[in-house]
Formats: C-alpha cells, structure tokens, sequence
C-alpha cells in the first residue's frame, strides 16, 4: 500500500501514528493509500522552515521566481498519467475533465512566471524630492508592493489540481514572493501528494532555498486551526465551504496579530432572463441553461443555482422541463458531498410552495454516491420569505422563480446576498431598459455576466473570481487571475533611501525597465 507523509521542505516527514486512507468515491472502499496525519510539531516545523526560507526567497528575482513557477508546471507535466489516474480515482471525475484541469493548472503558473519576469505589477510609484519647497523641502518617496510573508493555501474538493496544492492561490503566493504551506484538501490526498512532490523537485532543481514549499495531510481540521493560528502565518488562501471559509476567517481576525484571509466560498450565481430573450430563443438558454447546472455533476462554484423569469413565459417553464429531462447526473467527488446535496434538495422539498419541475437521469453501473440533476420551482413570494432557497446547494441542481414584471425583478435583485457572478440573459434591443438592473447587479457580484454562462471561469488579467461576502471573505479580490497576486502582498514607501539601498524597480535609471508612476505621471520602461 502506498504511504503518504508530509512534506516538509526538503524532507519527507511520517513522524505521527494515525493515519487514513484515501477513498475512491465510486467505490466505497479504500482506493490504496495511506496516508499520515501531520503532527503538531511538523506543522510547527514546516512553519519554522518556511520563515527561514522566506528571507531567503523574497530577495529572488522575479526571473528566477519565474523559473521555479515553471520548473513547477515541467515537472507536473512529467508527473504523466500517474496524476491523471490517480486524480480520476480520488475524484470519479473524467480523465479528459483532469487532463484539462492539469494543462489549465500549468498554464496559470506560466501566467504568473511571465507577469513577474515582466516585474510592473509592483505598481512601482516614485515622487522625487523638492528640498526648496515651500514651506516644507518635500522628500524624495518611492512605494511598492512586497511579499507578505509565508501564506497558508486550503485547496477546495471540487478542483483537485487548479484550486489544490499548485493552484492559483499557490502559484499567486509563490509569484509575490511568499513560501506557502498547503494544508491538502482529505478527498485527493494521493493527488495531493504527486504534486506536492513536483513542486518539491522543481524547487530542488530552481535552487530555491529548503521550506519555499510544504504540504500537509489531515483528515479533520486540526492541522488547518494550527496554521491559521500560528503567529509567523501572515495570510490564508482558502476556496472551499462557507462554513470552512468563515470559521478560518474568524479564527485568524481573533488572533493577537490578524491576519487577511482570503476565503472564496460558496455562491448561487443568480441568473436572469429577460422576457425579449426567452419569447426569441428560450429553448437555446434553457438547452444551456440544464448543461450548466450539470456540468461536472454541478460541483463548480460558478454553478448557475437561480434562474429568474417573468411568469408568463409558460413555453420558456416547458423548454426549461424538457431540457432537465435530458440531463444525466454522475459520481459525486466524496460521500459527505453526495449526502450534503441530499439534504440540501430534501430540505428545499420540504419548503411550502417549493416542487420538483423537472429532473435528470443516472445512469448507475453499481457506483455509488450518483447524484440525479433536480431542478425545483418557486414563486417569487415564496422565495422571499424562505431565505434559506437563496443559498448554495453544491451539486447539479437549480431552482427557477418565476416573477413579476421588471419592477418585481428589480427588487428580487436588490434582496440578493453577496455573489461570484450574476448572469443577465437579453436581446439587444431589451438590454439598454434594464439599467438599474446591472446598477444592482454589480453591487451584488464579481462577475457580471450578459447572454453567457457563469461556469468555465477564464484565467487571465481581466478575470475577478470574488464578489461581496458571503461571497468571499474579501471582496476587493480576486482568487484567479493575474490580480490574485495583490492579495500576497503590501506596499512599503521608501523615504529618501539611498539609490545604492533601492530595489532594482525603484531606482533612478529603471534598471528593469518597468512601468512606473513617475510624480504622478505613468511611464513606460525608460521613458
Ligand atoms: P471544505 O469542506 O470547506 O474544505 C476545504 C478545506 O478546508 C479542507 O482542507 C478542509 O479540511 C478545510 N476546513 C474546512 N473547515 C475547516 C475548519 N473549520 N477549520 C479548519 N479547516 C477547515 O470545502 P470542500 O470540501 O471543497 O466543499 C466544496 C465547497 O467549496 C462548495 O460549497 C463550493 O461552492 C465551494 N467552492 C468554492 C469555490 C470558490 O472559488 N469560491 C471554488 C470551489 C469550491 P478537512 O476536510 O480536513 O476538515
């Protein structure tokens, strides 16, 4: 049976006695791993290490970050189809699913290697010295952002490689030049590890200094409550659970120092279809609609979960039927996920006004915890007085609530809690009326969406995966993206440093040629 143990820097570490096993969740037994927990005193010496190499790895340069982020992606890539089986084994998810996931994964570390190579993002500001100023000499300041210090990653379930230990919020800290310690999530444990051992080596051979990178395993939540709350900790990347996520988040704000947490957690990810684009191509949006809600057996975050329509569109209600019946639902990635989306659906049920419109198909070869997609139906009424139905329930299901007129719509949409996205569906000609309604929409979310779909999340420069809280737990973020990098760092200003003391991108002749604000003036290279 293979064993699993923690890595600590450069070492491998098996130091305590109880151990768990990686489950495969088609099957309900063992899937052949076993996997030790970590140790109090591992956690503290992975945090120990990580300091020390922090002082060592924040004085990098961003070429040579860059080289590891893409040592990293290399050695991810050589790790072969060992990662894909054993990602297809913890998860049931498919292998063209994690193939995708794997390729996404490295091309997000390569996104950071270039935004540092390039090295602007420091947002590098100078305001050069008046000494005859009047009344006061104004002194020469030049501000930047730098590396927090060693951040703590929690990887979420439902991406077991793009959100997991080499994920965005790994890649975003390792970019700004933080070490990371990463708490791995208990439903890939083995994945976990043979990424773990990826960067391990691409860290060995970038000669980045020991403690840059450590993974732990639990199978309950001591390890993470231990990291959180250790004093050399200065910030956490978390996706995962509202309960997860907030309990992080209270955890480190009690600290005698706190600490940010960057939790991004459950959403519903509200859509609404005007009345012009239901009456013109409602089949279309109810076809992609159902693909939505069921894609990955609905365990994405950006899972459309609320679909808002005027009530008189009884052909669009019997296109939304018809395109559920069709749906097939799959595996679910662990057994506490299946039963979690059970009770969710059976509490809705149970709401007063709440019926099944529609449901989906599965198709069973003896696997177990095989989720059925499960699309339920509400009045607006009654969605406003059960506040419970505007929450998240992780798996492939949604609820459609049929409205009112705009005014009705509007004010569903003011009611609306904090969100990753919000979807508008409209014809071009309908669009421009609704005005007030992106005015609320863009209070309410990160993401506003018009006649698209909110899951397939892009990682670019222009991305915000974030939004209001409950939400996230900082919604001036984003967890993918370039700008992922700002929540890993704070500025510092430099008053009258000697040029020989400056770092390189705030020094007189732009050694680096980046892009700077030069007395309030932006400038390119050396302009
Ligand atoms: P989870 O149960 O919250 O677990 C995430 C990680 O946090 C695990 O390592 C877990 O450890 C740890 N953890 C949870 N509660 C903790 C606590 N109180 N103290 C310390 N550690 C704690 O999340 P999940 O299993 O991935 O569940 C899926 C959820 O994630 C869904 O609700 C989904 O919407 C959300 N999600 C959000 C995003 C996003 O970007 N916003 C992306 C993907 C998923 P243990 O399991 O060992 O306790």
């Amino acid at each position: 049976m293979k064993e699993i143990r923690q890595i600590i820097g450069y070492i491998d570490s098996a130091a305590g006695e109880e151990t768990f096993h990686s489950g495969n969740p088609s099957r309900k037994e063992p899937n052949g791993s076993l996997i030790y927990r970590a140790t109090r005193a591992e956690v503290n010496l992975a945090v120990e290490k990580s300091v020390a190499a922090f002082a060592v790895y924040r004085k990098k340069s961003g070429a040579e970050k860059a080289a590891f982020l893409e040592a990293i992606a290399m050695e991810m890539e050589n790790s072969g189809d060992e990662l894909i089986q054993t990602c297809v084994s913890e998860t049931a998810l498919p292998k063209a699913r994690i193939e995708g996931e794997r390729a996404r994964t490295m091309n997000q570390l390569k996104m950071f290697a270039l935004l540092i190579k390039e090295g602007s993002w420091v947002d590098a500001r100078i305001e050069t010295a008046i000494p005859d100023r009047s009344p006061l000499p104004k002194p020469d300041l030049r501000f930047m952002n730098i590396a927090i210090g060693p951040v703590v990653v929690f990887g979420a379930s439902n991406f077991p490689l793009a959100f997991s230990v080499a994920g965005g919020d790994t890649a975003s800290a390792l970019a700004a030049g933080c070490t990371v310690i990463v708490k791995a999530h208990p439903a890939h444990p083995a994945t976990s590890a043979i990424v773990g051992k990826a960067i391990q080596l691409a860290a060995r051979k970038t000669g980045m200094p020991d403690g840059v990178f450590s993974l732990l395993f639990d199978n309950g939540i001591e390890t993470g409550v231990q990291l959180v709350g250790h004093p050399s900790v200065k910030a956490v990347g978390f996706t995962g659970s509202f309960k997860g996520g907030k309990a992080l988040f209270d955890l480190a704000v009690r600290r005698a120092e706190p600490i940010p947490v960057y939790a991004e957690m459950g959403s519903s990810n509200p859509v609404f279809i005007l009345p012009g684009a239901a009456k013109e191509k409602g089949k279309l949006i109810a076809d992609a609609y159902a693909a939505s809600v069921t894609m990955g057996v609905g365990q994405f975050c950006t899972n459309p979960g609320i679909l808002f329509y005027q009530q008189e569109q009884t052909e669009f209600t019997g296109s939304l039927k018809e395109a559920f019946e069709k749906t097939t639902g799959g595996v679910m990635l662990a057994p506490y996920i299946f039963n979690a989306y059970n009770v969710g659906l059976q509490e809705r049920l149970a709401v007063i006004g709440v019926e099944e419109l529609s449901a989906g198909n599965i198709v069973s070869n003896g696997e177990e915890n095989l989720a059925r997609p499960v699309l339920l139906s509400a009045t607006a009424d009654v969605f406003r007085d059960n506040p419970n139905l505007g929450e998240e329930i992780f798996g492939p299901s949604g609820i459609v609530v049929t409205t009112g007129a705009k005014d009705d719509l509007l004010d569903l949409a003011r009611n609306l809690s904090g969100q990753l996205t919000a979807t508008v569906h409209g014809t071009t000609e309908e669009l421009p009326g609704y005005r007030e309604l992106f005015d609320i929409l863009e209070q309410k979310a990160g993401r506003v969406i018009i006649n698209n779909f909110p899951t397939g999340v892009e990682v670019n420069s222009a991305m915000v995966h974030g939004g209001p809280f409950p939400a996230t737990t900082d919604s001036r973020t984003t967890s993918v993206g370039t700008a992922a990098i700002f929540r890993f760092v704070r500025p510092v200003s430099y008053q009258n440093m000697p040029e020989a003391l400056l770092p390189p991108e705030l020094k007189d002749d732009n050694p680096m040629a980046i892009s700077r604000m030069v007395n309030g003036i932006r400038k390119q290279d050396h302009e």
